[in-house]
């Protein structure tokens, strides 16, 4: 029995087999051939791309249900690439002309491609070497007999143990309902945590060696509060954790009577618990959790794992399937945040922007702006979303007045264009804007006037008030929501929202933890967003406050400079009977 420590994100226990993802190829040797051997090696990488074609088209005869509905389409195209004489000839050529092993040809012809897409001025043609690039690894895998079909081994309740694993790997997990995952790298707030805690299944992140020590189908058991992994546990250990698991589920099961309550603070103030979601599907989540509208609809996740961004239709009508479960409650579709570590294709693929600082780079409504179209087909079908429930617009990432005037106008375009063309939409749909860059926040009272509403995003905000990237592993230790100085741009921005007199949501993780819920209402929020796994614990936190005596409280903990000692104040807010 072993235990490994790493980064607890998301609660729970849970007991079973480990699935070890095998992320990495092997290098790529290079050798030369004699002439008897040439031809053996062209039928060699021959056979490999006629394996990969029975791959792929065994994936498509096999998609699941749950599974998005491009992913027929984005097979497809990895097919045509497949048949491509760029990639089912030129390799061959070379292992003819440079009498190379089949591997090294491959890999100087994907480079080469790789280059010209890169050159490419259209975005969406440069985008395309993704899909080029990942023919090139599975024809590569079956050549160096690396097993590639990992994610389509995957069997539910397995616990994926991995090096790292991106958005999009998380959104295929999410698809497999595997129990829980264990990774080396990662940080608490990074996408791949947020969607553990969505998933509501344990999760540790940051367990350095986890891949070296764990063996496939070895048993496991993950507590994911305490960040702890148990390799090849004895049976007194696994009875414990059992146990464990019991008094979890009773909590929880206690928790769920609240659903129905009202979020009322013992003093009569009324508090908006909001679910925050990534897909169409996670609505359900939401409402069994009693979840008063959608305070975040992360819609970068719709375009992600697939060949070619969704179009106007497809993401209106995901749009409109999400504002009609709601039926009235609000619906606040985020625009489109990519960029950093939300790469369309996991940020794997030898085609994701290459930017050494992606947190600091072109991301989320930079990115738009910069391409608009990717922006206007998703503001066309927001608005048009916008005649079917309660929907709110909300834009993401901002950082200066000139930012979201810009915003503003293509909005203004967009409704222009719908108006000339008869489509319905509300033409007071609410426009908020996220302040979760420090600029935003000092200066939340510059963009007040033109917003109808703010969300505090702290992930970002913490990442960039403490300049530690969310990712990275290595400056986890950093994090921390209760640093003075993110504290006093959350109380900036909500005393700008009150002397504009617009309302202001908190939608980043830790409007979701309920350690600082009372911290928060203490500040003067009323409305909160987070995961609905996560919701039912901070209503039970809000229904036994006192929000107006927390406000003396929160004013005394603002003035601290130390902080230790802020913390130890929050944890003696969290005691005492207030
Ligand atoms: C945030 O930054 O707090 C937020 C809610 O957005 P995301 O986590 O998607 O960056
Ligand atoms: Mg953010």
């Amino acid at each position: 029995m072993l235990a490994l420590h790493g980064t607890g994100v998301s609660d729970g226990v849970s007991i079973g087999k480990a699935f070890v993802l095998q992320q990495d190829l092997p290098e790529v040797p290079q050798y030369a051939l004699t002439a008897p051997h040439i031809e053996a090696e062209v039928e060699r990488f021959a056979d490999a791309v006629a394996q990969a074609r029975r791959q792929l088209r065994y994936i498509r005869d096999h998609i699941p249900a749950s599974a998005p509905t491009e992913t027929a389409s984005f097979l497809d195209t990895h097919l045509l690439i497949l048949d491509d004489p760029m990639i089912a000839q030129a390799p061959v050529d070379d292992i003819r002309r440079h009498r190379c092993n089949a591997e090294w040809a491959l890999k100087t012809q994907g480079e080469r491609l790789s280059a010209q897409f890169e050159r490419m001025d259209d975005p969406y043609l440069r985008n395309k070497k993704t899909d080029v690039n990942q023919v090139v690894e599975r024809i590569l895998r079956n050549l160096l007999l690396a097993d590639h079909n990992e994610h389509e081994k995957l069997a539910p309740g397995e616990i994926v143990v991995a090096n790292d694993l991106t958005p999009a790997d998380t959104v295929i997990l999410k698809h497999k309902r595997i129990r829980a995952f264990v990774t080396n790298m990662g940080g608490p707030i990074s996408h791949t945590a947020i969607l553990a805690r969505s998933l509501g299944i344990p999760a540790i992140v940051s367990a350095h060696s986890a891949t070296r020590y764990v063996r496939h189908g070895e048993d496991l058991i993950v507590d994911g509060k305490r960040g702890v992994l148990i390799v090849g546990p004895d049976k007194q250990t696994i009875a414990a954790y059992r146990r464990l698991q019991q008094d979890i589920g009773a909590r929880r099961k206690l928790l769920a009577k609240l659903r129905g309550s009202p979020a009322v603070t013992r003093d009569g103030r009324r508090i908006a618990l909001l679910a925050n979601i990534e897909l169409p599907a996670d609505v359900k989540a939401a409402a069994q959790a009693g979840a008063a509208g959608i305070g975040l609809y992360r819609t970068e996740f719709l375009f992600m794992n697939r060949a070619a961004p969704p179009g106007e239709e497809e993401q209106f009508r995901a749009y409109v399937k999400v504002a009609k479960a709601l039926a009235g409650k609000p619906v606040t579709i985020r625009t489109v945040d990519l960029g950093a570590d939300k790469q369309v294709d996991g940020g794997r693929g030898a085609g994701a922007a290459v930017s050494i600082n992606p947190a600091l780079g072109l991301r989320a409504v930079r990115l738009c702006l910069r391409d608009t179209t990717l922006f206007r087909p998703q503001l066309r079908a927001i608005l048009r979303a916008s005649a079917a429930g309660k929907v709110r617009l909300m834009i993401p990432m901002l950082s200066s007045q000139d930012e979201l005037f810009r915003v503003l106008d293509l909005i203004g375009e967009t409704k222009s264009e719908l108006r000339r063309k008869r489509v319905k939409f509300n033409p007071r749909i609410p426009i908020g804007g996220m302040i979760e860059v420090p600029a935003a926040a000092v200066s939340a009272d510059l963009f007040a006037p033109y917003l109808d509403f703010f969300s505090i995003g702290t992930n970002d905000l913490i990442q960039y008030t403490l300049a530690i990237d969310r990712v990275d592993d290595a400056v986890n230790y950093l994090y921390d929501p209760l640093h003075p100085a993110v504290l006093r741009l959350i109380r900036l921005t909500i005393q700008a929202a009150r002397a504009a007199r617009i309302p202001v949501a908190m939608c980043g993780e830790m409007a979701g933890d309920a350690r600082y819920t009372r911290l928060l209402l203490g500040l003067g929020l009323t409305e909160f967003s987070m995961h609905p796994a996560t919701l039912l614990a901070v209503k039970k936190i809000v229904r036994a406050s006192n929000a107006g005596a927390l406000t003396k409280f929160a004013r005394k903990i603002l003035k601290r400079a130390d902080t230790g000692e802020v913390h130890r104040l929050v944890d003696g807010l969290n005691r005492e009977d207030i």
